[in-house]
């Protein structure tokens, strides 16, 4: 099996296995408890948010822990819809976001907020004059995803994050894709929330992380027990937050190794099915992109049935997410590049790891050959 759906999500690390399994079989006290066991659980939350911190340059009782980015983003834009609705209703975000917060926005406008969807262009960069613009007074919050998770496309978060703070605008960034693969400087882009999630870097699923600045206003999102201050209430995932830990420490490890090898393999695999394969197109940006993610347009073929001859070569690719896969829509994020649909149709995206090997990528593209070239012959018969 070749597996190149890293951006859906990762195989969990044997370092992080190993790190849960004690606190399944040992401590599986409850942190609220007293006694000792249950301290080794809280002291093993108080550990892991002083690991996240560290390397977001920010203060451990600034970290939340939470059921991973869907919950994280949800919980930003409601809270900060409702801890703001006095000053506005306004919320800009873009039109190439993970639906985690897309529908969270639709939602919010059923509840009265104004949202503008900035444009991108297109390589999926945000347009930053367009977001100045369209600051106003009633504006409450900005949230711009770090990095795209269909076509990797890295954003200006500094300069998105300098006009928020010039314009006393909290700012949120989706960072799901971004944390765990390259380093983030929090208090230097002025990001006042950052989702992450664990499982999109090596560590177990179900587990992830709010970043909070002190000086956001947010509430609780979960209402109960006074876990997490008070504010995301629940019996606390430790061995979930314990493996997080894990990837977080294991990522920041390999880092630079890891992207040095993946940038190598997707420059690779780009050239090979570009100048390999005739009508390919890469989607997104050139070099502002993830290390591991290759996303290609193949004209007159759709992605659907390309995407399962390549599962039939044990070859695991998607189309746009993991979460329009299966629906025939084409999906928003190609077409707000300006893809028509017959291209945003065909799009495959292939996201590597550090298990990757040069002749996987060959097989890949030798493959994909014959399927493409099979697809176009059906559709002439
Ligand atoms: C995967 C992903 C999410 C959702 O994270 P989960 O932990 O799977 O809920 C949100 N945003 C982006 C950009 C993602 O890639």
């Amino acid at each position: 099996m070749i597996y190149l759906d890293n951006a859906a999500t990762t195989k969990t690390a044997p370092e992080v296995v190993e790190a849960m399994l004690p606190y399944f079989t040992e401590y599986y006290g409850n942190a609220g408890g007293i006694y000792k066991l249950g301290n080794e659980s809280k002291k093993a939350i108080v550990r892991a948010k002083e690991t996240i911190a560290e390397t977001l340059g920010v203060e451990p009782n600034e970290i939340f822990f939470t059921a991973g980015g869907t919950e994280s983003d949800n919980w930003a834009l409601k809270a900060a819809y409702e801890a703001y609705k006095e000053k506005g209703n306004h919320i800009i975000t873009s039109k190439i976001e993970h639906h985690a917060v897309l529908r969270t926005c639709e939602y919010l406008e059923k509840q009265g907020a104004r949202v503008t969807y900035l444009d991108v262009d297109k390589d999926g960069i945000v347009d930053v004059e367009q977001l100045e613009k369209a600051i106003g007074p009633d504006t409450i919050l900005i949230s711009v995803m770090y990095a795209n998770n269909e076509i990797g496309t890295i954003q200006p978060i500094q300069e998105i994050g300098g006009i928020a703070d010039r314009h006393g605008i909290p700012f949120h960034t989706d960072a799901v894709q971004m944390y765990g693969q390259m380093p983030i400087d929090v208090p230097g882009c002025h990001i006042g929330l950052l989702s992450a999630s664990g499982h999109k870097f090596n560590g177990p699923k179900g587990v992830g992380f709010l970043y909070i600045s002190r000086n956001t206003r947010l509430r609780s999102f979960i209402h109960g027990g006074q876990q997490e201050r008070g504010r995301r209430a629940g019996t606390e995932n430790v061995a979930g937050i314990v493996g997080m830990e894990a990837a977080v420490k294991r990522a920041y490890r390999i880092m630079d190794q890891k992207n040095a090898r993946e940038t190598q393999l997707r420059d690779y695999l780009i050239d090979r099915i570009l100048s390999g394969i005739p009508g390919a197109k890469l989607n997104g940006h050139p070099v502002k992109r993830l290390p591991g993610n290759v996303n290609v347009s193949f004209e007159s073929v759709e992605s659907e049935s390309a995407l399962i001859m390549l599962d039939m070569k044990g070859i695991c690719a998607s189309g746009g997410s993991a979460c329009t896969t299966g629906a025939l829509d084409p999906s928003h994020v190609l077409l707000a590049l300006g893809l028509p649909p017959e291209w945003a149709r065909g799009a495959l995206r292939m996201t590597l790891s550090e298990d990757n090997t040069k002749s996987e990528m060959d097989t890949v593209v030798c493959e994909l050959k014959r399927i493409v070239e099979n697809i176009r012959q059906m559709r002439t018969v």
